[in-house]
């Protein structure tokens, strides 16, 4: 599923196509990951959208800690930006999306009404990084199987619209950006989330940065997940969830890999429960 390296001739591509199909909308969905609103953002969308106007939605909100949800809708409106949580699987939220879309643009339609231009369809498109539930979303919408579910940046192709409602239009395919690579930690959140391949960062890396978050933030959750009074340092945490969930070598000695890929397991599983990691 998740097949993208992205090397500098991809992101070039991906941006002209984006660039494209950008100039055929009136608004633009931009699809974060709720368990991760910051680090899910594509770093050059901003430059890209301009002043067109956006509306941010989190999605996999059923993935997210509900608390920490609500802040981030709180924190990320206001000005010209809108959003949204959402849950495209379940399509929770999906309802609000047309809605907040006419009422934003409601001043160019009257503006068109009053030139005695005849309304026409709100025409918009989904953005976001592979992974965060584009192709998820856009079936949905358009309540049957038309949109793909893959991350190839898409050969150049006609556009087809899909109608939402009697008031929207939308682009067929997303666009699909890079995520950030800018520092160790939004790597480690990116896949943690499963937003970005297993084999581009270490995974004991990826699961002692997951089990210190933990540790920080929801010391509770893991401690219940695996059966701990206390947190101990990271050799002897590892090795008691090695020992607990039975990833042990021939010899009996723990198998840390094995470890590490349970406890990132546990995590996109939501076995800890809700998460979220940009707080
Ligand atoms: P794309 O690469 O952005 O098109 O992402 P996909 O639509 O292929 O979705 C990636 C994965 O996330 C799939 O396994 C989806 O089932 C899952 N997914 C998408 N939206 C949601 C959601 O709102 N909640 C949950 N729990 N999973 C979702």
């Amino acid at each position: 599923m998740m097949a993208i390296q992205w090397f500098p001739g991809h992101m070039a591509k991906a941006r002209r196509e984006v660039t494209e199909k950008l100039k055929l909308v009136d608004i633009v969905f931009e699809l974060l990951d709720a368990r991760i609103p910051v680090s899910s953002a594509n770093p050059m969308l901003d430059e890209l959208i301009q002043q067109k106007p956006r509306i941010k939605l989190l999605n996999k909100a059923d993935m997210a800690d509900p608390a920490a949800t609500a802040r981030w809708l709180e924190k990320l409106s206001g000005g010209n930006t809108h959003v949204l949580a959402i849950d495209a699987q379940s399509g929770k939220g999906l309802d609000k999306m047309v809605k907040l879309a006419e009422q934003i643009l409601e001043p160019k339609w009257e503006r068109m009404r009053a030139k005695g231009i005849r309304p026409r369809a709100i025409r918009a498109m989904i953005v976001g990084i592979p992974n965060v539930g584009k192709s998820t979303l856009i079936n949905r919408l358009a309540g049957k199987n038309i949109a793909k579910t893959g991350n190839t940046p898409g050969v150049t192709k006609a556009q087809a619209w899909i109608k939402v409602g009697k008031t929207m239009e939308l682009l067929d395919t997303p666009g699909i950006l890079w995520p950030k690579f800018e520092d160790k930690e939004t790597g480690y959140k990116l896949a943690l989330t499963g937003a970005i391949k297993d084999t581009i960062l270490n995974l004991q890396d990826v699961s002692v940065f997951g089990l210190r978050f933990l540790e920080k933030h929801y010391p509770g959750t893991l401690k219940a997940r695996y059966k701990l009074e206390d947190i101990p340092d990271i050799v002897p945490l590892f090795d008691h969830i090695g020992r607990l969930r039975g990833c042990l070598r021939a010899g009996g000695e723990i198998d840390y890999d094995k470890t590490a890929e349970v406890i990132i397991r546990d995590i996109r599983g939501m076995k800890l429960g809700p998460l979220t990691f940009d707080l």
